[in-house]
C-alpha cells in the first residue's frame, strides 16, 4: 500500500455508494426493534456486509444480535462500533413536526441508532473498497453491539475480550452537532434487589407474614437517607419490577426493585453499590426476608483518548460537515421554533461541551460547524457502553448533526429527525469521517502506538467490570 493517502479516493468510494447506506439507514428505521431483540436490524446490516466481502461472525459471546464483521489481514486492527436498536413508546412519521405516532404506543428510533448502524457499516464498506485498490494495510471489523439502551452489551464483548487485539476503535452518534467528544459519561451500575418472604392473611393472621412489598418501601427509604451520604455527582434511581400481589389483603411474599446506581466514575460507582446493598440486607433483617442481590450489566464512564480523537478530528475536517440544503434548513427551523427555552438550554449543554465558544450557537437551529477537539474535565449525565470499550481500547466517539438544536434525546422529534435528509447527510458525513480516520490510522502506527500508551496512563491499565465472569446479557 501507497504510504500516502489517497483521501479523495476515500471520499469518492463512500460517495459512490451512499444511496444504499441512506436506505439501509431508513430500512432499519422502519423496523424499530428493541435492545438484544433487534433480529432484522442486526439482519441488514450482516446482509450488507456479506455482500460487499466480509466474513461475519453472528451471535458472538451468546448474545444473539450481536455480530462482528471482518475484512483485511495484519495490524492494525481498527474497530467500528454499530448500535442499531430503538426505544419504546417512540414511534413517529418521518420528518413530520407534530407528533404522529406510526403505531401507538410502538417503539421508535429515538436516539438514531438506525443512523448509527448504517453510517458504520458504509465506513467499513468504504475501507473494504480502499483496502482492494491499496491492499494489505491492515483490517477492519464491525462490531454490532446490540442493546445500547437497555442490555449493554458492549460490556460484555469488553469483559469478555473480544477487544483484546483490536488496535482502536472509531464510533459515532447522531447529536445536534459537529465534535469529536473530548468529556466523559456517567457510569452506570444496574442491579436487581429481589426479596423474598412469606405470605399470609393481612387481616386473620398479619404475625405469619414476612412482607419482601415492605421490604423494597424500606429498602427506598433508606436509599433516600443515604443520598446525602455519598458524593454529590451520584445518581440512584429506582423502579418497581414487581411490587407484589394486587390484592391488599395479602401479604406480598415476592417482590423486586431495579436500581441504576450512576457515578462519573465506574470505581466511584461500585463503592456506592456496596453501600446500597447493605441497605438492602438491612431491609431484609428489619422484615425478616430474604433478599437475592443480581448485578445484571454495568458501563464504564468513556476515556476520551487524545491521540486518536486528534486523529478523528482531522479525519472530520477533510470529510467536512454535512452539507445541508434549504429544505433542511427549514425542517430544522420548524421543529427548533417550537421549542421552550428550557428545550433549547438543555441543548446547549452538549454544544458548550464540544465546542470552546459554543454560546455563539444559542440562537442556531441547525448547527453546521466542526468543532476543534478539546479535552474537557467534565462529563455527559447520560450512560454509554462505549465507555466499557474505551477503557479496554484506545476509542473516538464522533458526534454529528442530525437534528435540530433544543431537540430532546430520546423523543419522538428524534426519530422524525432520522429519517429526513438532515440525517441522511450526516450518515454520509458520519462514514467519510470513520472510513478516513481507518485508513489513517492504517498509515499512521505511531499515532495508534501513542493512544495505547495514553490509555495504559490514564486507566492504569485497570478495566473493572461490575458484573462477574460468566453471566449473559439478561432481556430488559
Ligand atoms: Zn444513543
Amino acid at each position: 500500500m501507497s504510504k500516502t493517502m489517497n483521501i479523495s479516493r476515500i471520499l469518492e468510494l463512500v460517495e459512490e455508494k451512499k444511496e444504499q447506506f441512506i436506505t439501509l439507514s431508513d430500512a432499519i428505521w422502519a423496523v424499530p426493534e428493541l435492545g438484544l431483540a433487534e433480529h432484522r436490524s442486526a439482519g441488514l446490516l450482516i446482509q450488507a456486509l456479506e455482500r460487499e466481502g466480509f466474513q461475519v461472525e453472528r451471535g458472538i459471546d451468546g448474545i444473539e444480535t450481536a455480530f462482528v464483521g471482518t475484512y483485511g489481514s495484519g495490524r492494525p486492527v481498527i474497530g467500528l462500533l454499530a448500535e442499531y436498536d430503538a426505544l419504546p413508546g417512540l414511534s413517529q412519521e418521518a420528518a413530520c413536526t407534530s407528533h404522529k405516532p406510526l403505531a401507538e404506543g410502538e417503539p421508535g428510533h429515538g436516539c438514531g441508532h438506525n443512523a448509527l448502524g448504517a453510517g458504520v457499516v458504509a465506513a467499513a464498506v468504504a475501507v473494504k473498497d480502499y483496502l482492494k485498490e491499496y491492499p494489505g494495510a491492515g483490517t477492519v471489523k464491525v462490531f454490532g453491539c446490540p442493546g445500547e439502551e437497555a442490555g449493554w452489551s458492549k460490556m460484555f464483548l469488553a469483559r469478555d475480550g473480544y477487544f483484546k487485539d483490536v488496535d482502536a476503535c472509531f464510533t459515532w452518534h447522531p447529536g445536534n452537532c459537529n465534535s469529536v467528544q473530548g468529556y466523559s459519561s456517567n457510569a452506570n451500575i444496574c442491579v436487581y434487589f429481589t426479596f423474598r418472604g412469606r405470605s399470609a392473611h393481612a387481616a386473620a393472621a398479619p404475625h405469619l407474614g414476612r412482607s419482601a412489598l415492605d421490604a423494597c418501601e424500606l429498602m427506598n427509604v433508606g436509599v433516600n437517607y443515604l443520598r446525602e451520604h455519598v458524593p454529590t455527582e451520584v445518581r440512584m434511581h429506582y423502579a418497581y419490577q414487581n411490587a407484589g400481589e394486587k390484592a391488599p389483603n395479602v401479604v406480598h411474599a415476592n417482590a423486586c426493585l431495579k436500581y441504576y446506581i450512576r457515578a462519573p466514575k465506574m470505581a466511584l460507582a461500585v463503592q456506592v453499590l456496596e453501600r446500597v446493598k447493605d441497605v438492602a440486607r438491612g431491609a431484609a433483617l428489619m422484615t425478616g426476608t430474604e433478599c437475592d442481590i443480581n448485578v445484571t450489566a454495568g458501563m464504564s464512564d468513556f476515556i476520551a483518548n487524545d491521540a486518536i480523537s486528534r486523529l478523528f478530528v482531522e479525519a472530520f475536517n477533510l470529510a467536512g460537515p454535512p452539507q445541508f440544503d434549504a429544505q433542511d434548513e427549514a425542517l430544522a427551523r420548524a421543529f427548533w421554533d417550537q421549542y421552550s427555552e428550557n428545550e433549547k438550554a438543555a441543548g446547549m449543554m452538549r454544544i458548550n461541551l464540544s465546542y470552546p465558544d459554543g454560546e455563539k450557537f444559542r440562537d442556531t437551529p441547525l448547527v453546521k460547524e466542526i468543532g476543534p477537539y478539546f479535552r474537557i474535565d467534565k462529563y455527559m449525565p447520560g450512560s454509554t457502553d462505549v465507555g466499557d470499550v474505551s477503557y479496554v481500547t484506545p476509542t473516538g466517539q464522533l458526534w454529528v448533526t442530525c437534528y435540530a438544536n433544543g431537540t430532546p434525546g430520546h423523543s419522538w422529534q428524534v426519530t422524525s429527525q432520522v429519517a429526513s435528509s438532515i440525517t441522511h447527510k450526516a450518515v454520509v458525513c458520519a462514514a467519510k469521517t470513520m472510513a478516513l480516520a481507518t485508513v489513517m490510522s492504517f498509515l499512521r502506527p505511531d499515532v495508534v502506538e501513542q493512544a495505547r500508551e495514553e490509555l495504559k496512563q490514564r486507566t492504569g491499565g485497570v478495566y473493572v467490570c461490575p458484573v462477574e465472569p460468566g453471566k449473559k446479557p439478561v432481556m430488559p
